[in-house]
């Protein structure tokens, strides 16, 4: 009560006041391009066009991802931008609380049949340079919107990547070769359940194909991935 005075809500973004805490401004949720069908039924990569409900993007079909289905709630443009660099390097976790709310909706496919969430880990040296795991904060937010189970500990990063930040597509996939390993007792904690990989901003797939391989030969039946945020080409799609 006595912060709300002393700090009235503003928005996540530009900092305009809110009559909420924890939400964008009217002006910046309209600069949000929500990711909605027609998608890829794979990768979610937003059509803009429907070609029928199996219709593969061309990218699913020429590089095949380990995963079964990828969403996003948002396209990854300018105030997304911010809102996950805040989120990342902040020191705002509650920026999670908002993003995890466009998540449970755009996710909505993934929920059924009870799935666990785990989120991509940091390495522990980087998190204790950035006091929270991003994707552990979204992973948490999100588990409390669809009631769903969170495991923050099921995979583990073993070794630490330089930031994928400015490395191309096979860069990136050697960047990450061989980083993650999953928890001893995976097929005891999973029971060979679904998982629901969760990160911040899919961008190439690097991190979280890596991710969903170390997965599912640790035993997990299959692996879906849920972002925030996710980097579309041609960004300016009439959506
Ligand atoms: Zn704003």
């Amino acid at each position: 009560m006595l912060l709300d005075i002393a700090y009235p809500p503003v928005c996540l973004n530009c900092d305009a006041p809110t009559a909420a805490p924890d939400v964008l401004c009217a002006n910046c949720f309209h600069r949000l391009r929500p990711i909605t069908a027609p998608l890829c039924p794979v990768l979610g990569l937003p059509f803009e066009v429907s070609l029928g409900p199996d219709m593969l993007s061309a990218e699913a079909i020429a590089d095949p991802p380990p995963f079964s289905r990828a969403r996003s709630a948002v396209v990854y443009n300018e105030v997304a931008r911010t809102l996950v660099s805040r989120l990342k390097y902040g020191d705002r976790p509650e920026l999670a609380r908002f993003c995890a709310r466009l998540m449970a909706g755009a996710g909505h496919e993934l929920w059924p049949g009870n799935p666990i969430l785990v989120p991509v880990p940091l390495h522990p040296t980087r998190q204790r340079e950035r006091r929270y795991n991003q994707s552990a904060e979204l992973a948490q937010a999100l588990g409390k919107y669809t009631g769903l189970a969170v495991d923050t500990d099921l995979v583990r990063r073993i070794r630490k990547t330089r930031q994928q930040v400015g490395l191309s597509g096979d860069g990136r996939q050697r960047n990450v070769a061989g980083a993650f390993a999953v928890h001893p007792d995976m097929l005891l904690r999973s029971k060979g359940r679904r998982v629901v990989l969760v990160d911040d901003v899919y961008t190439t797939g690097a991190t979280t194909k890596a991710v969903t391989r170390v997965l599912l030969k640790g035993g997990a039946e299959s692996v879906d991935v849920m972002s925030f945020a996710r980097v579309v080409i041609g960004t300016e799609l009439p959506i």
